[in-house]
């Protein structure tokens, strides 16, 4: 007699991903693993006494999503802390800035997060002068969505930049704007990072804000913070309902080799990743290392990790088993990246991040490389011919974010949000209707970039990403069929979310 299962969804869409167009209609569980995916009329039978039956009302269930570049513990911080997003401009960032001032105790920092001044009619950098109509008894300091750009107010810029370094501080007429980009935030992030006490309580809010957006796995970009440790605490006391997988910043190398570790390392929960880098900077910063001039400033970028210091990276990275993923967002950035991939052993998958910029020969190198397209659909949003990409790129704004001419190449691409914002399901809908047709997939390409691909990113493919026998349990279920309104994908809700054939979240 066959096994009872633990769970059984049925009475759903079910869409495998595994192979085009397969659908059933209920999918069993045992022990956190697929154990039978068919009709709903074949599965009753694995109903014992104590299995928990879910209908799921003929709602659609897919793979979970994988999200393969988050920073979790930043969005903890935009929940805790001001949040900037869908600000209308820098009075309203000032004003949510003072709403938290108003909260925090005398003398502690006040904090924002995910200002994206290209929604602004008024589209520039918040700089000091906003920040010091805060009135606040400590530092004020906000940071642009991409974390490679913050402003400082005037108690800030005293306190963490005495001495004002000439690169990454922002001057007019020789006096520091607040704008402070790069490098030059390092001391920025080391004087906010949490503690273990905070960090919990960050990555809490953010894997629950995870599940409700249908993210059963990311890859977790950790640099200098406790959130590794907390990841693999919750894991032991059987609270991560996400699984993590931990991308360390270069910086770790050594220490991570002393320690015995490299790519694959970890449970199921909690995996050691890639090593992570980057070499130029962002489009929205102009700091992106471009072929040709930004079209609204001198200059075409600049490194942040010149190619002669990646390669080393790259090359220690190798040496001690790991994949590296390294940031690279400029056509020349990219064209550095894949001459030092070039010489590296098939297998190694490592991994572009962001990848905005590819010249033709790139989008063809990546595919025979076997290098991994770790990119983000919801930057699309920075399309059309009045969006940020056209500010800064003139004409070649089409040519960003190509992900049809990557897929027609042959390359695999995994999905991810950078957390701008943390929503899969916003990132699909704005590949799927694209712009431009270099740019635009179908659904289930879109849908398999952020299940199969990003897992596959993560060596993951034989256990996560499709709904399989033998697979884990990581499901989501929509209200709604992607397929039967793509034009309103953004708008789907997410009913439930599974992880290790757990309910995680219900909103039914
Ligand atoms: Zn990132």
């Amino acid at each position: 007699m066959t096994e009872a299962a633990d769970l059984l969804l049925t009475n759903a869409e079910v869409h495998t991903l595994a192979r085009p167009d397969e659908t059933h209609e209920a999918v069993a569980v045992r022990d956190g693993e697929i154990v039978r995916v068919g009709s709903a009329y074949e599965l009753d039978f694995l109903a014992g006494v104590e299995t928990r039956t879910v209908d799921l009302d003929g709602r659609v269930l897919l793979p979970g999503f994988v999200d393969a570049h988050t920073h979790l513990s930043m969005v903890g911080r935009a929940l805790v802390h001001a949040d900037l997003s869908g600000a209308s401009g820098p009075a309203e960032c000032a004003s949510r800035l003072q709403a938290r001032a108003d909260e925090v105790a005398a003398g502690e920092f006040v904090l924002g997060f995910r200002y994206d001044e290209s929604e602004w009619d008024e589209s520039r950098y918040l700089t000091r002068d906003d920040l010091d109509d805060v009135d606040a008894a400590g530092p004020v300091v906000a940071f642009r969505e991409d974390l490679h750009v913050a402003a400082l107010d005037s108690t800030a810029l005293d306190r963490l930049l005495p001495e004002s370094p000439d690169r990454g501080v922002r001057r007019e007429n020789g006096e520091p704007t607040g704008v402070v980009v790069g490098g030059a935030l390092d001391s920025v992030y080391a004087a906010i990072e949490p503690d273990a006490a905070e960090m919990h309580e960050l990555l809490t809010v953010a894997q629950a804000e995870a599940n409700a957006r249908g993210v059963t796995g990311v890859h977790d970009v950790v640099r200098g913070s406790r959130a590794p440790e907390v990841y693999r605490d919750l894991d032991r006391e059987g609270e991560l309902t996400l699984r993590v997988r931990l991308n360390y910043w270069s910086d770790h190398l050594d220490a991570l080799v002393e320690a015995g570790l490299h790519t694959g390392h970890g449970t199921d929960m909690v995996e050691v990743g890639a090593i992570k880098t980057y070499t130029d900077g962002t489009i929205g910063g102009r700091t992106a290392k471009l072929s040709e001039p930004y079209d609204d400033a001198e200059g075409a970028g600049e490194w942040v990790v010149p190619p002669a210091e990646f390669r080393d990276i790259l090359a220690a990275a190798e040496d001690a088993g790991f994949q590296v993923a390294a940031h690279a967002i400029g056509d020349v950035a990219v064209d550095a990246v894949l001459n030092a991939y070039a010489s590296s052993g098939r297998g190694a998958r490592h991994r572009v991040e962001h990848l905005e910029l590819a010249s033709d020969d790139a989008v063809a190198r990546i595919a025979d490389l076997d290098v991994v397209a770790s990119v983000q659909p919801n930057f699309l949003k920075w399309g059309g011919d009045d969006g940020l990409y056209a500010a800064r790129l003139g004409d070649r704004w089409t040519d960003a974010n190509r992900f049809r001419a990557l897929a027609d190449a042959g390359a695999t691409l995994a999905f991810g949000s950078d957390c701008m914002p943390l929503a899969p399901l916003y990132g699909v809908h704005q590949t799927v209707n694209a712009p431009v047709e270099s740019q635009r997939l179908g659904v289930t390409e879109a849908l398999r970039a952020y299940t199969l691909g990003a897992a596959y990113a993560g060596f993951d493919e034989g256990r996560l990403g499709t709904i399989e026998a033998g697979k884990r349990a990581d499901l989501v279920a929509l209200d709604r069929s992607p397929w039967a309104q793509p034009d309103a994908i953004a708008d789907l809700d997410v009913a439930v979310t599974v992880v290790d054939g757990r309910l995680v979240y219900d909103d039914r």
